[in-house]
């Protein structure tokens, strides 16, 4: 299979446009070696003829202007065959607006998600008033397959807090309808049997997780920020990675640690948060996870399981 990283950043991108963090500035003045990125999604294939977005981001346009592969086929055709949605997150599902001139949009996701765009967030009426949308619905643990290639979404933890999602109970946990909510991506080449897994977020690698992660001969990983508290560290925000439902890199129980302890062939960082001091590329940090064999993922990388 092929996949593409369309976006490596998370939401906001890299720089983000509100944003005079110490990143964001060294990319917009090249004080520091900085690659901008747009915000996170990725295409995947069998055999570079179809593909499909695993999220759609607000900048799917330029992605898809960038991507020879999926240019369009003829005069008004396009290897797009659907999307498949990771969670109902605004950053990852506002492209699907963007689709709406391909004549219809098909759509991977699970009920939770499916219910979050229609109910909460409103992005799935708003779409269908400019475009027909068809529905796969996605079910953790159930392999869905796609001719030459397969998936099994699996459910990935979550933060408590969600203004959008299905309700929970006094502790803060997602009732039983909650599962769903937001999940990763095991796909399989269905001729050759490798596996790469998209899991853009996460906010704890849990022995469940780590199963599901098991055997993957490449694996896309949260890797929104170095240190959980950053964005309070910089004054940015009151939340840690942890608080919104994602992971950080560096230091003890940090996902590097972790996640090279596993001895998979091939991990790429990709939802990269701007703060985050890997996309500075003469940053200690940056040396560290270059030195344990991973890679920060940029736009246009392109890979081949
Ligand atoms: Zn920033």
């Amino acid at each position: 299979m092929r996949l593409r990283v369309l976006g490596a950043a998370a939401g906001g991108g890299f720089p983000q446009w509100n944003c005079g963090c110490p990143g964001c500035r060294a990319v917009r003045d090249g004080s520091r070696p900085a690659t901008p990125r747009t915000q996170s999604s990725i295409a995947v294939s069998p055999d570079g003829d179809r593909w499909w977005l695993v999220n759609a981001s607000p900048d799917v346009r330029t992605q898809l202007a960038d991507a020879p592969a999926l240019h369009p086929v003829g005069d008004r055709g396009t290897p797009l065959q659907g999307v498949l949605l990771t969670d109902a997150e605004i950053d990852h599902t506002l492209g699907l607006v963007l689709l709406r001139e391909g004549g219809g949009v098909h759509l991977h996701a699970t009920a939770a998600t499916h219910r979050t765009l229609r109910e909460g967030t409103g992005l799935l009426p708003t779409l269908e008033r400019f475009c027909p949308v068809s529905w796969t619905e996605v079910v953790p643990g159930a392999d869905h397959d796609l001719g030459g290639l397969s998936y099994r979404a699996f459910d990935a933890p979550t933060a408590k807090h969600d203004r959008f999602g299905p309700p929970r109970d006094a502790g803060g946990t997602a009732t039983g309808s909650g599962a769903g909510r937001v999940v990763g991506y095991r796909f399989t080449d269905t001729a050759t049997g490798r596996v790469a897994v998209y899991l853009p977020g996460v906010q704890a690698l849990t022995p469940e997780v780590l199963d599901e992660i098991a055997g993957a001969d490449l694996l896309l990983v949260d890797g929104t920020t170095w240190h959980d508290d950053e964005l309070v560290r910089l004054g940015l925000a009151a939340k840690t990675a942890h608080d919104m439902g994602h992971l950080h890199v560096g230091g003890p129980g940090g996902s590097l640690d972790v996640l090279t302890a596993l001895d998979l062939p091939r991990i790429v960082y990709v939802h990269v948060n701007n703060t985050n001091p890997i996309l500075l590329e003469d940053s200690d940090e940056r040396a560290e996870v270059e030195k344990a064999g991973v890679t920060v993922g940029h736009d246009g990388l392109e890979l081949e399981v």
